[in-house]
């Protein structure tokens, strides 16, 4: 094999003094005296320096070997603040050869610096977190050189071993928080909800922070031979990937792995790690350098597409390791414990593909977002899942029992025994309602007064396919297609749009399946575009506002729908349409396409049908009239809502200020309703109330006769049809929806009703 890396740099000396250091059973303020002391005499500097991050995130100098003693533990520095504190924040090395006329050196009189020129800082770092700051000086004015600034990492990496050692066991040089070993008292978590359901387990702690136990290689050129072998099996796992069964799950999977083929093969990553081999760090310390290094420098990036690629290198970095300690890689191949409740910072897909899927039932994570790739494939395979759960890795242990409550957001961790009760009957009466809600799956769905109401469900992703035979819907009433925008890293291909929504129509067999254009802005942002900074996105450059000023991305999006629906039923529809000559601008842009397909003479759809989604209240107000240009109308309720009621539907503290059973509400509702009647123009509800079992009888009772909704809201609202008179509640509702009416909900009135006549909500 040929090992294309310079050689060994690391002075003998230096790591022989730090291996003694290390060795040594003193306190913690010993070893960092022995520190400096050897750095300063192997590397032959005037000055080696520790500031290490107190409590209150301030740099202390907690060692020196050059500076005056008196300065330890007094002289303190803000991170940005002078030359160390600007190497704290940026956790990168800084090489001068003029220190002093640097602007932003600070000068600080009490340690008597004033004298050197050159000089060297490296951050110490631990799993992204910057530690404190490694420096040596010197009194003329040189760079230090390459081999040098490798060094001082190597010994920062050492260094970061120590402290954090110390601040496992509680030492008085704890630098951010405190760990206790082995916890044993129940503790209860606060997180967020990624994906609903409750569920028990025994916690499994997706890899436990492998601190690699030996730092420095004996022998140089076979840890260097070691690496290389490493590699070779890392890219061969990520090389079976890409062609292998779990990147068929989806075309996002697929091109996940195929990313980190890409990084896998990234010369850069790969001649970091040679490099730190080379100057004495094991294969397993050199991944952890660069991925301290990476992280420190990606976690500060505010561009999503950035702190997205951290976490490719991160679980690169873990496959790595693992490959170097011997274990198989592969889709499925690593092991869990039955009922397993995995526990890790951070997840991606991939990595949750990496573990046994039944054994699999829950995902508790400290940080994460609830439009994460992981999240969007759990909500669709049904595994519980609460996210932001914050420090709750400091406090779990593998083996710890713990209860998921992804319908609260709540993780229990080693429970008392009467959390554990109430907990069990709780997952009692969900079994026993999905159980009776499965039994209706094949009952027509028609209320006491002969009304049949559609159930769709709302999906996005080949993964949300198999649910529509598992709970029965009648079709896909949405479609939310910029998903599949929002899960790749690349902008999806004509021929991978055409797939996927061949595949859905496939799935839906003579079922419809209702595909809305791209959404994109307010929210829905990609990875790879870069968002135009708005101060309202909601109600800013959105969905097809977007479409109709830059066509060419819409065009070439109904381009893949017309041939996927070619000899097929096509249903389209545009999103935020706010006036008639939004839906006629659009309703054009589709009929070139159709026309541009003819001339090709390439297969169209034998049956076509193009709506509209009604999401301003603008255009419920013209409603008649955009029928005329519709083939079928679907109330966006998630947006009509918040703009009725100007309440964001994303901050908390106003989406839930207003009830959609506000009778104003309700009128706006039954006017679109009315109107689509009149005009003999199916209409339908899509969004989040449609899925909530007193919202949905309201809606029938309105008039609407087909609901789309989340899987999970299949069940409980056809329970609650099956068992309702629309007419009666009509009659019941009707006097509380005058113009005159001063209520604030009708929540009450309708809960009572369905109360008297059994109709479970
Ligand atoms: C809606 O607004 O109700 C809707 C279904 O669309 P989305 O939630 O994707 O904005
Ligand atoms: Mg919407």
């Amino acid at each position: 094999m040929t090992v294309d890396v310079k050689n060994n740099t690391a002075p003998p000396r230096l790591m022989q003094a730090i291996r003694k250091a290390m060795a040594g059973t003193e306190s913690v303020q010993e070893r960092l005296d022995h520190f400096v002391s050897a750095i300063h005499s192997s590397m032959q500097v005037k000055v080696a320096s520790i500031y290490l991050l107190r409590p209150g995130a301030e740099l202390e100098l907690s060692a020196t070997e050059g500076l005056k003693k008196s300065a330890v533990h007094k002289t303190r520095m803000k991170p940005g603040e002078g030359l160390v504190g600007h190497v704290a924040l940026t956790a990168r090395p800084l090489n001068l050869a003029d220190a002093q006329n640097h602007p932003l050196f600070s000068y600080r009189p009490e340690t008597g610096e004033d004298s050197f020129k050159s000089f060297l800082a490296v951050p110490i770092l631990r799993g992204g977190r910057t530690l404190g700051v490694l420096v040596v000086q010197s009194e003329d004015s040189r760079s230090f050189t390459e081999a040098e600034v490798e060094d001082l990492l190597t010994v920062a990496m050492v260094l970061a071993e120590i402290i954090t050692d110390d601040e496992r066991v509680g030492g008085k040089k704890a630098a951010l928080k405190g760990i206790t070993l082995a916890p044993v008292k129940p503790e209860i978590f606060e997180g967020k909800t990624f994906a609903p359901g409750l569920v028990k387990g025994t916690a499994h702690l997706h890899l436990p922070p492998v601190a690699p136990s030996n730092l420095l290689a004996e022998d140089v050129g076979a840890e260097q031979a070691r690496l290389e072998d490493g590699i070779t099996v890392l890219r061969a796992s990520v090389d079976a990937m890409v062609s292998g069964e779990a990147a068929s799950l989806s075309r996002a999977s697929k091109e996940i792995y195929e990313t980190y083929r890409m990084f896998a093969y990234d010369r850069k990553w790969v001649g970091r790690l040679r490099e730190a081999v080379s100057s004495g760090l094991t294969s397993e310390a050199a991944v952890e350098r660069v991925r301290n290094e990476h992280r420190a420098r990606l976690m500060k990036a505010k561009d999503p597409y950035l702190r997205a690629r951290l976490h490719d290198l991160e679980d690169l970095a873990n496959r790595l390791i693992r490959a170097l300690g011997g274990e198989q890689l592969g889709p499925g191949n690593r092991k869990l414990a039955d009922d397993a409740i995995l526990f890790a910072r951070e997840l991606g897909p991939a990595e949750l593909l990496d573990y046994d899927r039944k054994k699999l039932k829950g995902i508790v994570l400290e940080e994460g977002s609830a439009t994460s790739h992981a999240a969007i494939i759990c909500r669709a395979l049904g595994i519980p899942f609460v996210g932001r759960a914050d420090g709750i890795l400091d406090l779990i242990e593998t083996g710890d029992l713990v209860l998921v409550d992804g319908e609260a957001g709540v993780v229990h961790v080693r429970p008392l025994e009467t959390a554990q009760d109430n907990f069990a009957m709780r997952m009692n009466v969900k079994g026993a309602l999905a159980r009776a809600y499965d039994a209706l799956k094949s009952k027509p769905n028609v209320t006491l007064d002969g009304q049949t109401i559609s159930l769709q469900l709302n999906a996005g992703l080949l993964v949300d396919l198999p649910q529509l035979d598992q709970v029965g819907a009648d079709g896909i009433g949405l479609f939310r297609t910029e998903f599949q925008f929002m899960v790749s890293d690349f902008m999806p291909k004509l021929k991978e749009q055409t797939a996927l929504y061949r595949d859905a129509i496939d799935a839906a067999g003579s079922r419809p399946v209702t595909f809305r254009t791209l959404d994109l802005g307010g929210d829905k942002i990609l990875p790879y575009v870069d968002p135009v900074p708005e101060e309202n996105p909601a109600i800013g450059w959105r969905a097809i506002r977007i479409a109709l000023d830059r066509p060419g991305l819409m065009r070439y999006q109904l381009r893949a729908l017309l041939a996927a629906g070619a000899k097929r039923h096509l249903r389209i529809m545009f999103p935020m349409v706010t006036t008639v000559d939004e839906m006629i601008a659009a309703r054009a842009l589709f009929d070139r396409e159709v026309d541009r397909a003819k001339s090709l003479d390439l297969d169209l759809p034998e049956k076509l049908e193009v709506g509209v989604m009604l999401e301003t209240p603008s255009l419920a107000w013209q409603v008649s009239a955009v029928c005329d240009h519709a083939d079928f109308v679907s109330v966006g309720a998630n947006d009509l809502m918040q703009f009725f009621f100007a309440a964001d539907r994303d901050n908390a503290r106003v989406s839930d200020r207003y009830d959609p059973l506000h009778p104003a509400a309700l009128s706006v509702l039954k006017f679109v309703a009315d109107r689509c009647a009149i005009n003999n123009t199916p209409v339908s509800v899509c969004g989040e109330i449609a899925a909530r079992p007193l919202e949905a009888v309201v809606l029938a009772a309105l008039g609407y006769r087909s609901l789309s909704m989340p899987v999970t809201g299949i069940g409980p609202v056809k329970a609650a049809l099956l068992n309702l008179d629309t007419q009666d509640l009509a009659n019941v509702i009707a006097p509380y929806m005058s113009v005159e009416s001063r209520l604030s909900s009708l929540r009450e009135i309708v809960q009572d009703y369905c109360q008297k006549n059994a109709i479970p909500v």
